[in-house]
């Protein structure tokens, strides 16, 4: 799209949320009442100007959901309810699934009907004149009944490709029956982009040349199964669709629906489209809502998502990364800083001393004077040499170039540790761990169980550890990886362990490698223990450091500098803020933006 398609740019493309909705037919996704209030929560905090709440004629717990979000206040949000039409044989008034729509309250009604004759006649087994009467009839009850009504086409694609006037014909029922939005749904998302277009171009002109045809806003909702969910939304937006219907993260049944955060960025970073909410809202706190939602339903973020995963701008290789060190917009599409990423270079044994040096920088280090460069690039070297390949565990690597640093004091040292391991009479297995720490000057001693050895372990560190860092309790160890890596010694090779964690929005990697996967795994467990209380300490010291600069105004109006970028303030939580910004040498935070 140009900016010369002056018509199409004028009028704002509408944002409509339906996670809450489609996204929980996703397989795995499960949302309790209190986690789609959370989430309706964060997304009107957002801007995002319609979130689908649920199908209140569906299941008791969207018929809570509504009740409980009728009390409260929304800041920019229509919150809609979604049904389908009336059943064949029911007047509007007495059919449960419309009543249902009604008392929930909502300013906005979504109806769902039947745009293809072949589940018009199988499915529903109705006539299709009886098809369009059910149409008319529901969408015109809600109406009557002051509610906003947006008509949603099902499977209008496959309904256009087996019967186009047929299928046009549900479209003015629904907007003659008072429907101001008609979406048109891929239901199951086959449909190919130029194909799509072709449709959406016609239908669109077709109905639009309707003597005295009411406007209407067209829109789009798209699934995955052919991998052009987002495509498709947005070139049906280039052909004039103004009401797009998305999940965040692309939940949805089957292979998803259309993923809302890359359509997001899409639209307000490379088109010139009015968006609401305007600019695409709050741009940089795009990777924190992403990776919110992803907590919230208890979903592993995807590293490899568009735009907000932890690899979308992770650079690896000695020629990437030297370039990236030259000019970082050269292998990327876009600044991550614009999205609330960040870039990365993945420090592996490919990587060359420029890499190193690179991560290092990043790290917030001025090498020179603090850690040599050619020493730990030789250091580096060494550890994996032996079998320490930092790839993939960045936070090893963090924790490694800090330990060098003059100052550092580690939060906890292990003095030492037992395991054992214990099955008897074919019952379970039993773990018992006891560990003996140094914190803070004192000698700490705690046992725990568990369900294995790196559990018991675990729980016996942190035991040891929550009265000095009572933050540890939101840390979890979401994954544990092991890789032998000189197979050809069978049980003596050495093996490394890789420990996934995550706090709320942040996850990172630290590993152990050992001959003993034990040892391997106590170190990788306290690397990532390490790791959580500097972060969160250094974010401790950002927010005195915000304190401190609202609370002493900047002498003779210059502008205040130093001021953390991120951070949301509509949730007052902070964004993931790298505490690498912060300067070692005087802790204050280094220039914001990088
Ligand atoms: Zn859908």
């Amino acid at each position: 799209m140009t900016r010369s398609d002056a018509g199409a740019v004028a009028a704002p493309v509408v944002l409509y949320d339906t996670t809450l909705r489609d996204g929980t037919q996703g397989e795995g996704l499960i949302l309790s009442l209190a986690d789609k209030i959370r989430i309706a929560r964060m997304l009107d905090e957002y801007g995002m100007p319609y979130i689908e709440g649920g199908w209140p004629g569906s299941n008791p717990k969207d018929v809570e959901f509504f009740a409980a979000a009728r009390t409260m206040n929304w800041r920019s949000a229509k919150l809609a309810a979604f049904g389908s039409t009336r059943h064949r044989a029911n007047r509007p008034e007495a059919d449960p699934n419309l009543r249902e729509l009604v008392a929930a309250e909502t300013p906005v009604v979504t109806i769902f009907g039947k745009s293809w004759l072949l589940h018009v006649t199988e499915v529903l087994g109705a006539t299709p004149a009886e098809n369009l009467d059910m149409i008319a009839d529901s969408v015109r009850f809600v109406v009557d009944r002051g509610r906003e009504a947006v008509y949603g086409a099902e499977h209008f694609f496959d309904g256009y490709a087996g019967d186009r006037d047929y299928a046009l014909s549900t479209l003015r029922a629904a907007r003659e029956a008072g429907a101001r939005s008609i979406v048109l749904c891929d239901t199951n998302g086959g449909t190919l982009t130029n194909e799509l277009v072709a449709i959406v171009r016609d239908t669109m002109t077709s109905l639009d040349a309707d003597p005295d045809a009411p406007p209407v806003s067209w829109g789009i909702h798209t699934h995955n199964d052919a991998e052009l969910a987002v495509a498709n939304s947005l070139a049906a937006v280039a052909a004039g669709v103004r009401h797009v219907q998305a999940t965040i993260n692309g939940y949805g049944e089957r292979c998803g629906n259309a993923n809302m955060v890359s359509i997001l960025a899409n639209l307000a970073l490379k088109t010139p489209q009015a968006l609401v909410p305007a600019g695409g809202g709050d741009l940089n706190g795009l990777t924190v809502l992403s990776r919110s939602v992803a907590e919230i339903a208890n979903v592993a973020p995807n590293d490899f998502q568009p735009y907000v995963g932890r690899s979308a701008f992770a650079h690896k290789g000695g020629v990437h990364g030297a370039a990236v060190a030259k000019v970082e917009r050269s292998y990327q599409h876009v600044d991550p800083v614009q999205v609330g990423n960040e870039g990365r270079l993945v420090v592996s044994e490919l990587g060359g001393r420029a890499n190193t040096q690179l991560r290092a920088e990043q790290l917030g280090h001025q090498l020179e004077g603090v850690v040599d460069a050619r020493e730990l690039s030789r250091l580096i070297k060494q550890l994996e040499a032996d079998g320490l390949a930092f790839e993939g565990a960045e936070a090893s690597f963090e924790l490694l170039i800090r330990r060098h640093q003059p100052g550092y004091a580690a939060p906890f040292r292990i003095v030492d540790f037992t395991v054992l391991v214990e099955q008897r009479d074919g019952r379970d297995l039993r773990a018992e761990a006891t560990v003996k720490l140094a914190v803070d000057g004192e000698t700490l001693h705690t046992a725990a169980d568990g369900n294995g050895p790196v559990n018991a372990l675990d729980i016996a560190l942190r035991k040891a550890l929550r009265a000095f860092y009572p933050q540890l309790d939101s840390v979890h160890l979401v994954d544990y990886k092991v890789r032998i890596l000189d197979g050809g010694a069978a049980t003596a090779a050495r093996t490394r362990v890789v420990i996934d964690s995550r706090d709320g929005t942040r996850s990172w990697s630290t590993m152990g490698s050992d001959t003993n996967i034990i040892t391997a795994s106590c170190i990788a467990l306290a690397d990532s223990l390490e790791f959580a209380i500097w972060k969160s300490a250094a974010e401790l010291r950002r927010r005195d450091e915000r304190h401190f600069t609202t609370a002493t105004p900047p002498p003779d109006g210059q502008p205040e500098t130093g001021r953390p970028a991120t951070g949301d303030p509509a949730t007052g939580e902070a964004a993931a803020v790298d505490p690498a910004a912060v300067n070692p040498a005087t802790g204050a935070p280094a220039t914001p933006g990088r």
